[in-house]
């Protein structure tokens, strides 16, 4: 796989300074049952990185001691880690509100039965990815079977009451097919709510429209094609100052299977760590103590994908985010 990173490196960015903490995203580990085409995790069946128990004890900690709003779990997929039940369980029990990035499949493998009730009990968040409301499309990006068992999981959500109780949000996610910038949020949401819900019955709240990120897989096979520097000309164009409050890396803070820090998911996923005081790369346990608002963020030519168009984050759109 070719590495973007120093091709990134050399676009420049303006700079950004963290605000107010209120997410802590972690990683608990790479493997998954699916293989994406467009993962930038790399994720796979095969691999094998897993967050250990005493990293997922400094995070329950960090959350305590940091008063930290939301904790946003992803992977891999994330319910593989022998850990999740216990970081969902003791996130609750303090008051955090829990995000689950869930693949939707997982809720079919073997050894997951139980597991859409417990996320409910629990009444954790899912962001689930679905690319798209045709069969073929989310196939050719996510693999065959995929959009079978995606629309059986999300009726079992249903069942549940997720997309329909106040308090079990259900949201999915859309990334375009290609090297484009997604679509406007609003109408893709209304779009999707429309086709699931005549199709197959089901509902959901909110469509989180993200764009492609130039690095790991995607990145790679940009470069391949010769439509790196196309694309990232694209987002580059795109850009706009407007969305420079609302990135992510403002608010949130990205930790790694083996907890060290980053500024947000993608620069964990390029090797760039959060850097602070000399300090080249910081673990969590580093920062129980520290308020970091005011660090420098570590930027690059990925970070046009945050903020070309409507802009991109976790939650979507920043512009709709706002509203
Ligand atoms: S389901 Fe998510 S984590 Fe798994 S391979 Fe696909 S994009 Fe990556
Ligand atoms: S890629 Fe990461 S560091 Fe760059 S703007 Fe987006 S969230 Fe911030």
């Amino acid at each position: 796989m070719r590495d973007t990173l120093p091709l990134l490196e050399t676009i420049d960015f303006p700079a950004l300074r963290r605000g107010r903490l209120d997410t802590l995203q972690i990683n608990v580990g790479y493997r998954c049952n699916q293989a994406c085409f467009h993962c930038h995790v790399n994720a796979g069946p095969n691999r094998t990185e897993e967050m250990a128990g005493d990293v997922a004890d400094i995070v329950l900690a960090f959350l305590a001691r940091r008063r930290v709003a939301k904790l946003d779990i992803t992977g891999g997929a994330p319910e593989l880690n022998a850990h999740f039940g216990r970081l969902v369980v003791e996130a609750r029990r303090l008051g955090v509100t829990v995000m689950d990035r869930c693949n939707l499949t997982i809720l079919e493998q073997p050894g997951q039965e139980g597991l859409a009730e417990f996320l409910a009990a629990h009444r954790v968040e899912i962001v689930a990815s679905m690319p798209c409301y045709l069969q073929d499309n989310v196939e050719r990006q996510r693999g065959k079977g995929v959009f079978g068992g995606s629309i059986r999981a999300l009726k079992k959500l249903n069942a549940l009451g997720y997309g329909r109780d106040p308090k079990l949000a259900l949201n999915l996610v859309y990334n375009p097919q290609g090297p484009a910038l997604p679509p406007a949020q609003a109408e893709l949401e209304a779009d999707y709510k429309r086709v699931l819900g005549e199709r197959y019955g089901i509902v959901f709240n909110k469509l989180f429209v993200l764009a492609n990120m130039p690095i790991q897989r995607f990145g790679s096979m940009l470069v391949s094609k010769g439509e790196f520097d196309g694309y990232l000309q694209l987002l580059q164009d795109a850009h706009l100052d407007a969305n420079l409050d609302g990135v992510m890396c403002r608010s949130l803070i990205s930790v790694d299977w083996q907890g060290y820090v980053y500024d947000c998911d993608f620069n964990q996923m390029l090797g760039l760590p959060l850097t602070r005081g000399g300090r080249a790369r910081l673990r969590l346990a580093d920062l129980l103590d520290e308020d970091i608002a005011g660090n420098p963020v570590r930027v690059a030519g990925h970070c046009y994908g945050c903020t070309a168009g409507q802009g991109s984050s976790c939650g979507g759109a920043l512009k709709e985010a706002a509203e």
